[in-house]
């Protein structure tokens, strides 16, 4: 058996719905690889299905935190300084727009969907960073991890707003790991081939969009949610210890074609 390369470490886990969530798929692999877990619900709908996913997890800190409200993430931040004494890795999986962005012409998003995309999708990645900072350099260092889509950098039909949140995801990954780096805090994104999760369905015709990877990519298949933790636990743990302000694409290999 491999050595846990978690084992002894904190982390938080933020954008867990369901056990479909790529976040549930990241904390489960950490927890196994040994790590103790914060892991947070956005609101009262969730909490029940977070709870009894957390279960199988080690005596887990299980805390609200909807990431448009700043005392919510205070109150986390300032739950796990008091159970754990600091925080060695973060990820960040929340993301929302509204449904009828992801539906109609983007041309129509309006100014308050895409207030809502950024603020939700982009913006929680810098200020849970600001928060999880002084925890994490309590304990000489730490790793932020977020989860990204291609559709930051190419069009997909319906990713609409969520592509430029996506856009402005990645530029904040890499000016937090140029911010954080002396700190040695290191900040990177997973970009994510297509997961049949709940976000997902929110995209119309998503379902087409998986099956151009399944002809397209180089692996000729979708990837799932433990491919993204096997990517995870190298961002977060000391294999990945000289890595960041990187966005590894977990897609099959499906960006590098041209056609
Ligand atoms: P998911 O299970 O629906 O996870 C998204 C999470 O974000 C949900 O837990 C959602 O809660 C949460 N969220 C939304 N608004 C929030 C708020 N205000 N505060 C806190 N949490 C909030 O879907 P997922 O596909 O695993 O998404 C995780 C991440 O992976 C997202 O960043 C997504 O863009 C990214 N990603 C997904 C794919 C894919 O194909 N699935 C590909 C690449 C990247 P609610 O359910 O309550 O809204």
């Amino acid at each position: 058996m491999s050595a846990q390369t978690l084992a002894g470490k904190v982390g938080l886990v933020v954008g867990v719905a369901n056990k479909r969530s790529l976040a549930w798929a990241i904390a489960a692999a950490a927890a196994a690889d040994g790590a103790s877990l914060a892991v947070t619900y956005q609101g009262d709908r969730l909490e029940e299905n977070v709870r009894e996913l957390a279960a199988a997890l080690p005596d887990p800190l299980i805390a609200p935190c909807d990431v448009t409200r700043d005392g919510d993430m205070d109150a986390v931040c300032a739950a796990i300084d008091a159970r754990f004494g600091g925080l060695d890795f973060l990820v960040h999986g929340a993301a929302y727009a509204l449904r009828e962005d992801l539906a109609r012409p983007f041309i129509e998003t309006s100014r308050e969907g895409f207030g809502v995309a950024l603020d939700v999708s982009a913006y929680s990645l810098i200020a849970l960073a600001r928060r999880a900072a002084p925890l994490m350099e309590r304990r000489g260092g730490g790793s932020i991890l977020t989860l990204t889509y291609l559709g930051s950098q190419r069009v997909f039909p319906n990713y609409n707003i969520m592509g430029v949140a996506k856009a402005a995801l990645e530029a904040s990954v890499r000016y937090l790991a140029s911010e954080l780096g002396p700190r040695q805090i290191r900040v990177n994104a997973i970009s994510a081939g297509p997961v049949k999760t709940l976000a997902a369905s929110g995209v119309a015709g998503f379902s087409g969009i998986l099956q151009v990877y399944r002809e397209r990519a180089p692996l000729r298949r979708t990837v799932d949610g433990a491919d993204v933790a096997g990517a995870a636990l190298f961002l977060l743990g000391p294999a990945g210890r000289a890595v960041t302000g990187e966005v590894l694409m977990v897609d099959g290999g499906f960006h590098v074609m041209g056609q």
